[in-house]
């Protein structure tokens, strides 16, 4: 891409600054958990239209999903800005949602302005529900992306970089039933519910062991019984598995179940299984799109950092994304290192000065990535065959 529109790109950042300032601040200052994001989305659904996108709500069956597009030339590769929303229970914004949706609206804006006409085929995706249900997963099922060449996103951090690998993560709930009887006097009528489930955890302590390294199981118990005096008949419990392979992931998702069975059948306590939540997929890496973020990052005088093992990673529904469509979440230092996403301090970084600047920064970078795509002979061709090559590996 010519250094001329890589100018003008930071120029009309720069002219949209306030009101994107504006936009963060105000989703910050009423976070709305998953699913219930009403007034997050009317806003940002209003802002765009306000800009000339078409505004398709309830995109996917979900209330506040949607689909903002600005179409000049359907022909034109088309670039889709994912846009998560969702607030956290009592801490609020801080996964720092609110600085990815002003960027991503920030980016489709800027490049509706900078690119030739020709070019214009823009997408803004409002995706709400990633911390829980992962509303990507039934808008992916919907179709809503089909006809999106490319999608970016990115994520205010502790670390600026174009890719911090997600990986996979399945939900598991086990339920057992037993037989309650008074625990001192008719202990041997039993069947305890709450064994099964301690046995459980210990069995999956027991194959900690033998995972490979980066492998998770994490888990809790919902319901342990009522009084220490009635053997429990009920207890319940959920974990989660992760793992950067989705083979592997499902094998050991197998074997925790096998670990639960062992408790039923030591108890004699009855199994039911489910999965509570939707699987999130490890994510594909597209390396061409990786260097050309980190390129653009460089470009706005940002330090790209090198990750280094073993890395801190958790699950999106992003993954599930970019198993399907060649797709990037580049990430920008907001906060210093050690600063925990998910924490008040972290809230109050996706508020900060530096929060709203990296923002911005978000919005240059991605909107000089999505250029660089449209612009740079061969560069998309490139990234669809690292995408397939990757595909084949994973
Ligand atoms: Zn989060
Ligand atoms: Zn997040």
């Amino acid at each position: 891409m010519t250094h001329d529109l890589k100018d003008v790109i930071r120029k009309e950042t720069a002219r949209y600054s306030e009101r994107l300032r504006k936009i963060a601040s105000s989703l910050h200052e009423h976070p709305e958990i998953s699913s219930r994001e009403y007034q997050t989305a009317e806003l940002l659904a209003s802002e765009l239209a306000a800009e000339g996108f078409a505004v398709e709500r309830k995109a996917g069956g979900l209330d506040t999903a949607f689909v903002a597009s600005y179409i000049n030339n359907p022909k034109a590769p088309a670039i889709g800005l994912l846009a998560e929303f969702d607030a956290l229970p009592e801490i609020g914004h801080a996964c720092g949602h609110n600085l990815i949706a002003a960027a991503s609206l920030g980016a489709a804006m800027v490049l509706k302005k900078v690119l030739p006409p020709e070019l214009v085929n823009l997408k803004v995706f409002g995706t709400p529900a990633e911390e829980t249900s992962g509303g990507k997963l039934p808008m992916l099922e919907q179709g809503v992306f089909s006809d999106t060449d490319v999608l970016m996103m990115f994520h205010p951090h502790t670390v600026t970089c174009g890719l911090r690998p997600c990986i996979g993560r399945t939900s598991l709930a086990f339920e057992f039933f037993g037989k309650s009887v008074h625990a001192s006097t008719y202990p041997d009528r039993g069947i305890n519910a709450l064994d099964a489930v301690i046995l459980t955890f210990n069995n999956i302590n027991a194959l900690r062991q033998q995972l490979r390294d980066g492998t998770r199981v994490h888990g809790i118990i919902t319901d342990g019984g009522k009084l220490p005096n009635i053997i429990p008949d009920h207890a319940r419990a959920e974990f989660f598995v992760r793992s950067s392979s989705k083979p592997y992931m499902e094998e050991i998702a197998q074997r925790v179940i096998s670990c639960a069975q062992a408790g039923a059948k030591a108890t004699g306590a009855e199994l039911k299984i489910s999965h509570p939540l939707p699987v999130y997929l490890p994510d594909i890496p597209v390396d061409s799109l990786i260097e050309c973020f980190e390129e653009n990052l460089r470009e706005l005088g940002l330090a790209v950092d090198k990750l280094e093992p073993p890395l801190r990673m958790g699950s999106s529904d992003f993954g599930n994304v970019s198993q399907v469509i060649p797709s990037v979440m580049g990430f920008i230092k907001i906060a210093e290192e050690g600063t925990a996403t998910h924490s008040r301090q972290f809230a109050e970084a996706a508020i900060s000065e530096r929060g709203i600047l990296g923002m911005l920064n978000a919005v240059s970078a991605l909107s000089m990535t999505a250029a660089d795509i449209l612009t740079v002979p061969g560069l998309l061709e490139k990234i669809r065959q690292d995408y397939k090559d990757r595909v084949v590996r994973a």
